[in-house]
C-alpha cells in the first residue's frame, strides 16, 4: 500500500520533537573538561623510584614500544666486612605512544608498582615522532594518577597490610615485654644475706640497691626496683 502523502514529514517531525525533549549528550570540550571514568586509560605514568630496571614491561609489551637504558653501579657494603653489591640505575625510560595500543600489559606485569594509568589525554602532537615521551614527562603524568578507590569493607585484608599489621603487633608485644622486665625488682645478688636485701654485699633489713642503703628505703625489703 502506498504511504499516505505527508506521512514521512510527520515521522521526521516526531523524531525531531522526541530528540528536543531528551537530555543532550554533547560535551563542550575544550571549553568544558569531560568527566572521565576513574579507570580511564589516558596515558602511562612512571614512578621511577619503584623501578628496578627489571625490563619485564619492555619484554612483555606486544608493540615493543618501551625503551629502557640502564647501567650498573657498585654499592659499598652495608657493614664492614660485607660484600659489595651491584644495582641497576635507570638512564632512560621512554614510551612511544604512536605505537602503544593501551593494552595495559606493562602495568599489569610490573612487579614493583612503577607504572600506572593516568586519565590525562591531552598530549596530541602534529609530528608523530613527538609522541615518544621520556621519563621526565612520564613522571609528570604520575602526579595525575588518581588515588586508588577505597577497599570494600567486606573484602579480605590485603596480604601487604596483614603482614605489616602482624609485624607491628610483634614489635609492640616485644616492647611491652621489655618494659615489664625493666620494671621488675633487680635480682638478688650472690652472697646476700638477711631479709629484704638486694645487691652484692648489702646486708641488714630494708636496704635496696648495690651495697648502699637508699634514703627512705626501709621495712620488709619489698622495694627493689625504681621508686
Ligand atoms: S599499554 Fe601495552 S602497548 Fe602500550 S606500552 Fe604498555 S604493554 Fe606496550
Ligand atoms: S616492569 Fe616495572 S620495575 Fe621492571 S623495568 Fe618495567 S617499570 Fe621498571
Amino acid at each position: 500500500m502506498a504511504p499516505l502523502p505527508g506521512s514521512g514529514l510527520a515521522k521526521g517531525l516526531a523524531v525531531t520533537l522526541r530528540t528536543m525533549t531528551r537530555k543532550t549528550v554533547t560535551e563542550q570540550y575544550p571549553d568544558a573538561q569531560p568527566e572521565l571514568a576513574p579507570r580511564t586509560r589516558g596515558v602511562i605514568g612512571l614512578f621511577e623510584e619503584n623501578c628496578t630496571v627489571c625490563m619485564l614491561c619492555a619484554r612483555e609489551c606486544p608493540d615493543w614500544c618501551i625503551y629502557i637504558d640502564s647501567h650498573k653501579e657498585t654499592v659499598p657494603p652495608a657493614a664492614p666486612g660485607g660484600r659489595e653489591r651491584s644495582r641497576n640505575v635507570l638512564d632512560r625510560f621512554a614510551i612511544d605512544f604512536s605505537l602503544c595500543m593501551y593494552c595495559g600489559i606493562c602495568i599489569e606485569v610490573c612487579p614493583f608498582d612503577a607504572l600506572f594509568w593516568s586519565p590525562e589525554f591531552e598530549y596530541a602532537e602534529t609530528d608523530i615522532h613527538e609522541l615518544t615521551h621520556e621519563r621526565d614527562k612520564l613522571r609528570e603524568w604520575m602526579w595525575t594518577v588518581p588515588a586508588p578507590p577505597a577497599l570494600d569493607p567486606a573484602a579480605e585484608e590485603p596480604k601487604e597490610i596483614a603482614a605489616a599489621r602482624k609485624s607491628a603487633e610483634k614489635l609492640a608485644a616485644a616492647a611491652r615485654a621489655e618494659s615489664a622486665e625493666s620494671a621488675e625488682p633487680p635480682a638478688v645478688g650472690p652472697g646476700a644475706s638477711g631479709t629484704g636485701t638486694a645487691g652484692p654485699g648489702a646486708s641488714g633489713t630494708g636496704t635496696s640497691g648495690p651495697g648502699a642503703p637508699r634514703p627512705g628505703a626501709a621495712g620488709d625489703g619489698s622495694e627493689g626496683g625504681p621508686a
